[in-house]
């Protein structure tokens, strides 16, 4: 039976380590780390995320600064408090958190924020500076799966992934990060034929796909390391992309849902702002550090 990837002491640990860094940055900056929020709208999840983050930030010793907007604000308002918040010197990380009310165009919004505040990474500059290898904010969740990866496997070079779904939130930029560790990376997606035949020899599997348990344990190749980033709100409750009960029954670790990656994307989130508050006042940050 699989190993249980314990994700969420994984993200305790980081946050632990963020906490102090951020300590002694505020000690040498006269001010905290800063990381604001802004939420459009009152989708019940969304908020429950920003609450999350919110606490986070604070539990890490950074400042937190929530912007709560309803749901009709204007692409222009919204624009409007993007550029107050790319100006302040106190908001080292800006975090648009998504979906946006369908009257709001996304990518407008998204590449507003200034790329040395993007600590979600999903400004096109961040998304092609991980393209070509060079230093940028990387998104959260694949972050947070990468780190699991190489805490399990260590040096991933040479090994076999294979990451099931695209989006520009996980499936891509999981698949550039594997990328720049050597490895040989297949992305699957909603149009691949035969994913079983793709899966059959992968020594990490990446699943982003949400579908509730779309993938099956016979899929997998023994002994591999499953990372399952699926949350399905499903009648059973949370249920990941991976069926769990057959997958742990072949692979040599795997994530669990809940306690896997979902703890990692908030832990990564607060260190991507830690990184972003040394960067924006000009201190040197260990990256081996965090
Ligand atoms: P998305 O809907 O944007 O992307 C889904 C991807 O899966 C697409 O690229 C699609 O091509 C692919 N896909 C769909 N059907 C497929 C199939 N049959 N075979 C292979 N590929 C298929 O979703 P996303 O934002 O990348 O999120 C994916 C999942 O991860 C969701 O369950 C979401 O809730 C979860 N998620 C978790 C976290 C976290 O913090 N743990 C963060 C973001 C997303």
């Amino acid at each position: 039976s699989a190993e249980i990837i314990d994700g969420k002491a994984f993200a305790k640990q980081l946050r632990e380590r963020v906490g102090a860094i951020s300590a002694d940055f505020a000690a040498a900056a006269g001010r905290k780390p800063g990381l604001a929020v802004v939420l459009v709208g009152e989708d019940p999840a969304s908020s429950v995320y920003v609450r999350n983050k919110g606490k986070a930030t604070i539990g890490a010793n950074m400042e937190s600064f929530e912007h709560r907007l309803p749901a009709e604000t204007s692409q222009e308002e919204l624009l409007a408090l993007v550029d107050r918040l790319n100006a302040d010197p106190a908001v080292d990380g800006i975090l648009v958190q998504l979906p946006l009310p369908s009257h709001i165009h996304e990518q407008t919004v998204l590449t507003r924020i200034s790329p040395d505040k993007d600590v979600d990474g999903f400004h096109p500059v961040n998304a092609g500076r991980l393209a070509t290898g060079l230093d940028g904010f990387v998104p959260c969740t694949p972050l947070g799966c990468l780190m699991l990866l190489k805490d399990r496997i260590g040096h991933l070079a040479g090994e076999q992934a294979v990451v099931v779904g695209r989006s520009n939130i996980v499936g891509k930029p999981m698949a550039q990060l594997l990328l720049r560790e050597s490895c040989t990376v297949t992305i699957t997606h909603s149009r691949t034929r035969d994913l079983f035949e793709h899966l059959r020899t992968a020594d990490i599997v990446v699943a982003a796909v949400g579908i509730p348990r779309m993938i099956q344990g016979e899929w997998l190749k023994p002994g591999a390391t499953v990372i399952d980033v699926g949350i399905n709100r499903t009648e059973a409750g949370l249920v990941g992309d991976v069926d769990f009960d057959s997958a742990v029954k072949v692979a040599g670790a795997i994530t669990p849902v809940p306690g896997g990656v979902g703890p990692m994307t908030i832990a990564c989130l607060i260190r991507n702002t830690a990184v972003a508050a040394h960067r924006n006042a000009g201190i040197a940050l260990d990256r081996d550090a965090i």
